[in-house]
């Protein structure tokens, strides 16, 4: 790929990201009866990871969307590894359909439910994924908001970028390493304890990865299909 294909994709996928950004305030901030508490600002970041932080001192909510994160979903049929993913089709969100601006869509509504999760004071380290913070997203889809959220990335009006593409595609869930690397902050459910980790490898068919938090000297070599990525939705 040349230089210019190049720069031209970054381009486009910050273009991307400021309609996620404004999406996430117009539609999910500034919403009649939404969880606003104190300021908001929304980043692009360079790398993948996604996240929302909050800091308590200037009472101030960060949502982090990376730009990587942003063009690995533009291939939404190779997206098997991402929580988003997961969470559309395990919890029947937009009828299990999967696409670019699903998969966005839902990033947007993910991160804005830990927001919500963290103002409702339901945000518990190391376990931020846990029944609270899904009832917060079960109902922001249940609502409609979700829904606003993708008709806000597939109208045409905005002049930021063109429709996000909304077809669905299959995903391919098949236990395949792609798309994991070294580095990767993951968790995986282990004899029914949950741990968390960082791959140190990746093999043909498994991650090698070094326990972290309260797995930490504890090493596994895991099963792409038993992972979820913990640096990104
Ligand atoms: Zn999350």
């Amino acid at each position: 790929m040349s230089k210019a294909a190049i720069s031209t994709d970054v381009q486009f996928h910050r273009r991307v990201g400021l309609k996620m950004a404004a999406a996430i305030r117009e539609v999910l901030w500034n919403r009649p009866g939404s969880h606003r508490q104190g300021v908001l600002v929304v980043r692009l970041g360079s790398g993948r990871a996604t996240y929302h932080r909050y800091d308590p001192v200037r009472r101030e909510h960060l949502i982090n969307l990376g730009l990587e994160m942003i063009a690995a979903k533009q291939q939404p049929g190779q997206c098997g590894e991402w929580l988003s993913t997961r969470e559309i089709l395990n919890r029947g969100y937009f009828q299990r359909q999967v696409s670019v601006a699903h998969l966005l869509a839902h990033t947007c509504v993910h991160e804005f439910a830990h927001l919500v999760q963290t103002v409702q004071g339901e945000r518990r380290r190391g376990a931020v994924h846990n029944p609270a913070f899904y009832r917060i997203l079960d109902n922001l889809h249940a609502d409609g908001v979700a829904d606003a959220v993708l008709e806000y990335l597939t109208s045409a009006e905005e002049v930021l970028v063109a429709p996000l593409d909304a077809t669905p595609v299959t995903v391919a869930m098949r236990s395949s390493t792609v798309g994991f690397r070294r580095g990767d902050c993951v968790a995986f459910a282990y004899r029914q304890q949950t741990h968390t980790g960082r791959i140190t490898r990746v093999n043909r068919r498994t991650c090698s990865v070094d326990g972290t938090g309260a797995s930490r000297g504890l090493r596994f070599r895991v099963s792409p299909s038993l992972l979820e990525r913990l640096d990104g939705p």
